[in-house]
């Protein structure tokens, strides 16, 4: 199967290359230039597999010049003992007719494990093949989150190496604390004085210096990045969707064929499009809900059509769902409207910031997706009702997807069983979660919190975020954020 641009269809290349590339020259995204399809039966059959056997059949459809030696190795090496559950992905009911899919059991306790556990592998497996003797290097600019699992699924594979930059004023102290004590031999992390705006605009600058790229191409090396928007990000993502109807057709749950909802915290759209993907390939799913905090853009878009970015940005408790715009939403356009149109929308979005889609893209995008919002308040309520009521611990992300879970079923009377993605452990965001559920906390920090949390609800903290504050400092060096300061910080990681 090939790969071509959302932008232009003339560009045709196999997936080891989409992932080497991570985005088009052009400036689109990789897309399958077909979606494989999947029978009742397939999915019956993958029911009886593990979540690694899943993993190996359905990325085997999308990743077709993988032989499937190299996809075992990756699954094998991506799912594993850096899991807290032997489930991977565990599926949990939460009350009547709707479960919450954990998707935050990886070594870093949020949903990004999933994809950057495996996208190291896919990466060199796909370099081995198109990029042969190349060194890949990883730089990444991180408001948290996102570093901490990259650095993770990097760690010690061959031929990478990765240089994590994060903003000195922008990160809690777990999130500083998780990086700066970050293991590997091929790994270093960097604080850039100023905010997330500055460390971005730094590494953006090095990712496309002509002169920077030359020296490390001298040196047999080449940068990359491990954004959402690689293909080799997403394709791991669309496993999960079926793992789950699997489970809740092997505890009976439901049966084999029954349309189920997926309800899903938004940010960059990545996690949801996997669900369409799966939904497309033919896994019973009917409707896919988009939930949103404050920053509502994606509610808007997908209740009217009319995407504007021109507007007020809010800075939140799930902050990993704080974006004005959603990268991955242009795949979606794609696949319903084709490349004439994306190509006109995206220059839209770029000169005035706003598009409306037409009448018939919107009426394909309303019969498949639904979305909802909710502010501060309503996600530390619903942390405190599904808590009270259920005994269920949600974190302030998957929280959104709770409350926003509640009223499409209220609003529209489906009742059809519902899967909550569940994107990070409760101890992610304990200062939040904890404040909904035991009113505000004075003179604690974060890892007194962690065990007030523990304590309150009976609930362990997980393991990686329990020893780390007696975990030794390996990286403390904090660089200005001008280019030239940040361009020997590189050199300096890289030895070259
Ligand atoms: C990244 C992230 C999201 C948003 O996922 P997208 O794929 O960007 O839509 C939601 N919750 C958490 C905890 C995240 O880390």
């Amino acid at each position: 199967m090939n790969y071509i641009s959302t932008r232009d269809p003339g560009v045709r290349v196999s997936a080891s290359r989409a992932i080497s590339s991570g985005i088009s020259a052009e400036g689109g995204l990789f897309v399958p230039e077909s979606i494989p399809k999947i029978s009742l039966d397939e999915i019956a059959a993958l029911a009886e597999k593990d979540y690694q056997g899943r993993a190996r059949d359905i990325l085997g459809r999308f990743l077709t010049d993988f032989t499937a030696e190299e996809l075992a190795a990756c699954v094998e090496g991506a799912y594993g003992e850096g899991f807290s559950s032997k489930d991977i992905a565990p599926v949990v009911k939460m009350e009547n007719g709707v479960y919450v899919l954990e998707l935050f059991r990886g070594p870093t306790c949020a949903f990004k494990d999933m994809a950057l556990q495996m996208l190291p592998r896919l990466m060199t497996t796909a370099n081995f093949k198109v990029a042969k003797g190349i060194e890949t290097v990883i730089l990444v600019a991180t408001s948290g989150d996102t570093g901490k699992a990259a650095l993770e699924g990097f760690k010690d594979v061959e031929n990478t190496r990765i240089l994590v930059f994060y903003p000195s004023d922008g990160v809690s102290k777990v999130q500083k604390m998780q990086m700066c004590t970050q293991e590997g031999k091929n790994v270093a992390v960097c604080a850039i004085k100023g905010n997330f705006d500055d460390a971005q605009t730094g590494v953006k600058k090095i990712f496309t210096d002509k002169a920077i790229a030359e020296k490390l191409k001298a040196n047999g090396k080449a940068f990359s990045s491990a954004n959402s928007i690689n293909w080799g990000r997403l394709a791991p993502q669309i496993v999960y969707y079926f793992s789950a109807y699997c489970d809740l057709v092997k505890t009976g749950a439901i049966k084999c064929g029954d349309k189920i909802n997926f309800v899903v915290p938004t940010g960059n759209f990545g996690n949801i499009l996997a669900a369409y993907y799966a939904r497309e390939m033919g896994l019973p799913a009917a409707k896919l809900i988009c939930a949103s905090n404050k920053n509502s853009v994606l509610t808007e878009f997908l209740t009217t059509g009319v995407y504007n970015r021109n507007r007020q940005f809010y800075t939140t408790i799930s902050p990993s769902m704080d974006i004005l715009v959603s990268s991955n939403l242009e795949r979606l356009l794609y696949h319903i409207a084709g490349s004439e149109k994306v190509k006109e929308w995206m220059s839209l979005l770029a000169s005035e910031g706003r598009y409306k889609v037409d009448g018939e893209t919107f009426a394909k995008i309303s019969e498949i997706f639904a979305a909802g919002c909710c502010d501060d308040e309503k996600t530390k309520a619903t942390i405190a009702e599904k808590y009270g009521k259920y005994g269920y611990l949600c974190d302030t992300h998957t929280a959104v997807a709770a409350a926003v879970c509640d009223s499409y079923r209220k609003e529209s009377g489906d009742g059809a069983v519902t899967v909550i993605a569940s994107t990070a452990s409760p101890f992610k965001f304990t200062g939040s979660v904890l404040e909904a559920i035991d009113g505000p906390q004075e003179g604690l920090d974060e890892f007194e919190m962690a065990d007030k949390l523990a304590e309150v609800t009976n609930i362990e903290c997980p393991a990686p975020l329990k020893g780390l504050k007696d975990k030794p400092i390996r990286f403390n060096g904090c660089c200005g954020n001008d280019s030239a300061e940040m361009e020997k910080a590189v050199f300096d990681m890289l030895n070259i």
